[in-house]
């Protein structure tokens, strides 16, 4: 499974010290490497140099597995005693769609009128940046003393199968004993302003197509045939029709949303011997998955149609309970930029849903109304104070 590791104590030059104190020249940097998922395009390696710089010791973690892509991926730790603090990211991107509608280069790293532009900006180069930044200026201040360890858990991985990233690193740490006592995540969870929302969990999110039989015929002798557009209505309304819940205490109500129905039937006259939908249900932490197809199969059961239900779930829900990790994030968050975040679990996964069952997690980030989008950017004023919110982060986590 795993191709071997690579471990990095060779001595970085100064350019490498240079960027990693400059969260802005940094994000450039990881930007103008083109790694879109599953590539890496040097951005490990730009990020290595960085962290070399500051003393961390960098393990390489490539992985892969038949009819998968082989991934990269990179720990880094500084320190040897606990508590050790860490940040999850990723340096792949998602791709850039149409290059023509970019007003600059996706893989440019411009700046232009006090913004940063770039596949990536957000989600999640610029976090990473910011990050590496604000560990600079933490030993500038404290020294090697500190008190615990940092580290970094970086994946090629995130944004396509999350196969050989996250998942397969934290197995390779826990075979290690190497321990993580609470971790920050990167992603872009900003909505209007910087700080405004970090999250504590995430929704659970699964796909399922319904496929409904009936007995084709002649429209005009209805009593010789079973009409099963009729039945897919009858299956759809009970799951559109009533709420699943009303929210829990960190999460919005579940929500199931019907994205496709499919006959196919083009004759005015027919029939039709089957008949489809699809559809995409966001849950929250009052359900799984395995409990919600009992859900789904109870209802289409008492229909009495014949049916097949295919089901694919894309992650389950969780929530890392609010407690010191999510206070701290607040308080760093209030410190810097005077208004207090809310406690969130909107939006979609992300690797968090891995590292929640081996110390608290907690995700914080930049703004996310470009991520994924063309002309991805954020302010260079926001990527300076965000490196402060952080910085105020190993601040709290690590108060003498
Ligand atoms: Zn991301």
């Amino acid at each position: 499974m795993t191709s071997g590791t690579r471990t990095s104590t060779s001595r970085p030059d100064a350019d490498d010290a240079a960027l990693a104190r400059d969260p802005v020249a940094l994000a450039q940097s990881l930007i103008r490497c083109p790694s879109v998922t599953p590539a890496d395009a040097g951005a490990l390696d730009v990020l290595q140099g960085a962290l070399a710089a500051l003393g961390f010791a960098c393990h390489r973690l490539p992985f892969d597995e038949p009819g998968t892509a082989s991934v990269d991926n990179l720990y880094a730790r500084l320190g040897h005693t606990g508590p050790n603090f860490c940040f999850a990211g990723h340096t792949d991107v998602v791709p850039v769609g149409d290059t023509d509608a970019w007003s600059d280069d996706p893989f440019g790293g411009v700046v232009r009128d006090g913004t940063l532009y770039g596949r990536g900006a957000v989600d999640m180069k610029g976090a990473i940046a910011a990050f590496v930044a604000a560990v600079a200026a933490f030993l500038d201040k404290r020294g090697p003393g500190f008190g615990g360890s940092l580290s970094l858990l970086i994946t090629g991985d995130e944004e396509a199968e999350a196969i050989n990233g996250t998942r397969k690193m934290l197995g390779w740490l826990q075979a290690r004993d190497e321990r993580l006592d609470a971790c920050l995540v990167g992603e872009p969870t900003s909505d209007q302003r910087l700080g405004d929302t970090v999250k504590v969990g995430r929704r659970g999110s699964m796909n399922g197509r319904l496929t409904v039989f009936g007995v084709q015929g002649h429209s005009a002798y209805p009593h010789l045939a079973d009409n099963p557009a009729h039945r897919l209505i009858d299956l759809l309304q009970p799951i559109t029709g009533e709420p699943f819940d009303r929210g829990s205490e960190f999460f919005q109500a579940s929500s199931l949303q019907v994205t496709s129905i499919d006959i196919g039937n083009r004759a005015t006259n027919v029939i039709p011997a089957q008949a489809t939908a699809a559809f995409n249900i966001r849950f929250n932490d009052l359900h799984s998955s395995a409990s919600i197809e009992r859900w789904l199969r109870e209802r289409f059961d008492a229909s009495g149609a014949r049916y097949d239900l295919r089901l694919q779930i894309s992650g389950e829900s969780f929530l890392s309970p609010p407690g010191s990790l999510s206070d701290t994030l607040v308080a760093a968050v209030r410190r810097v930029t005077g208004a207090a975040p809310q406690l969130g679990t909107g939006g979609g996964t992300s690797d968090a849903r891995f590292i929640k069952d081996l110390c608290p997690v907690a995700e914080l980030g930049l703004l996310n109304a470009t991520a994924h989008k063309v002309d991805e950017h954020t302010s260079l004023d926001d990527l300076r104070r965000l490196t402060k919110i952080y910085g105020a982060v190993l601040d709290g986590f690590f108060a003498p």
